[in-house]
């Protein structure tokens, strides 16, 4: 070895087995080493004991997806571009032309419209269910799979879902459940001791942390339903980096104090909303006047720091836009589980499907880790210019 350019390709330093440190190794490859031809043959992908390919995995991604399992009180778990990807590869998985799949009204929106354009394309009916009538909940028999969402997006509606997985149950065993526990971020309750079959997380929001990451996974018990994700999972051809892995592996130890920093943050502020006179509504559950308190507090201590406010229906958006655009700590944008609080207006309108659903403007707050006084001081400044006389 006498050019300069094989030594530096071939260098003889191996990394010492031995070395512990806080942090896990980010391990990078596309390529994976095999030491003989028959090694290359007999290696399975789906052996976690071994290495193939990247796009199935390294000692991060590996990592990463023990805890994520574990964090959902799961068996399996497999790491997808973003937490919108989860929930794709749950639909592509399970679901066949001619099947219908059941979505709550208040499912996360992209979720809404994957059904109504993707799912339909492939032939795969879709239906929305109203998540706080369990008794009015009827499965046809094309029905295989059905999507929980607790609390539901936006509108931060919880469902009873002991009353809603004994009801699909008991009227089609051979539907799938799957929850979007995103919300919950394995913390708040317990999805597979309530009988739920799968579950996916946008590790975008709490895991990660940091508002800088876009990671999702679907973790579930059952080995047969691990493979034939996994199997999905691999012929689309979905993987994660892992400069990201290691940003999620790094903020997860802290999830359960932000968690709960952010829980009690919100709790606060969602107080301070009720006693605001031009707030017609606050959505929390937590609180004891909301229509989910009894079916959250049956199962959960703890809820995510996302807090909404219905205004008057007469409200105009010029009224929220000034509101939402005069705040200074809380930012404009979407998503949630990060350091800095969020703010976004929804007209409800245009949101849900069936008739019984909320109308006019509402502003889904997202808390951060600042103090709860200074969010309180800051909507309280822009709404005194806002709803003077109100
Ligand atoms: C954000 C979110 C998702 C999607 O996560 P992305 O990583 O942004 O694609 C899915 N479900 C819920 C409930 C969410 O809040």
């Amino acid at each position: 070895m006498k050019d300069k350019s094989t030594q530096l390709i071939h260098h003889g330093y191996q990394a010492p087995a031995g070395f512990a440190a806080p942090a896990p190794a980010v391990h990078k490859a596309s390529t994976v080493f095999f030491n003989s031809c028959r090694e290359l043959r007999e290696r399975d992908w789906l052996d976690k004991q071994a290495y193939t390919y990247g796009l199935h995995g390294t000692p991060t991604s590996f990592e990463l997806e023990a805890r994520i399992a574990a964090l959902e009180g799961a068996k399996h778990a497999l790491l997808l571009p973003s937490g919108l990807a989860a929930i794709a590869l749950v639909n592509q998985a399970l679901l066949r032309q001619g099947d219908r799949v059941l979505l709550p009204d208040n499912v996360y929106g992209p979720s809404r419209a994957m059904a109504r354009h993707e799912l339909q394309a492939w032939g795969i009916g879709h239906a929305f269910y109203d998540p706080m009538a369990p008794e009015q909940l009827a499965l046809t028999p094309d029905v295989t799979l059905v999507w929980l969402e607790a609390a539901g997006s936006v509108t931060l509606e919880f469902p009873d879902l002991p009353a809603l997985i004994q009801r699909i149950r008991a009227q089609a065993p051979q539907a799938l459940i799957a929850l979007d526990n995103t919300w919950g971020a394995g913390l708040a309750f317990d999805a597979f001791a309530l009988g739920v079959d799968v579950t996916i997380h946008a590790l975008t929001k709490y895991p990660s942390g940091g508002g800088d990451v876009l990671m999702g996974s679907v973790a579930c018990r059952d080995a047969k339903l691990y493979e034939r994700l996994a199997l999905c999972h691999s012929r689309l051809g979905l993987g994660v980096g892992m400069n990201d892995c290691e940003l999620v592996l790094r903020n997860l130890p802290s999830l359960p104090l932000r968690y709960a920093a952010q829980d009690q943050a919100a709790r606060r502020i969602a107080q301070w909303a009720q006693a605001q006179p031009w707030a017609v509504e606050v959505l929390h559950p937590a609180l004891p006047t909301s229509p989910s308190h009894k079916a959250w507090s049956a199962l959960c201590t703890q809820a995510a720091g996302l807090v909404g406010i219905r205004l008057p229906e007469d409200t105009t958006r010029e009224t929220v836009e000034a509101w939402v655009d005069g705040l200074r700590l809380f930012r404009i944008g979407w998503s949630w589980g990060g350091p800095i609080s969020l703010a976004v207006p929804y007209h409800l309108d245009a949101l849900r499907s069936l008739p019984s659903s909320p109308k006019g403007w509402m502003v889904r707050l997202a808390i951060g880790l600042e103090s709860a006084d200074d969010l309180i001081d800051d909507l309280t400044r822009s709404a005194a210019s806002v709803f003077a006389g109100r």
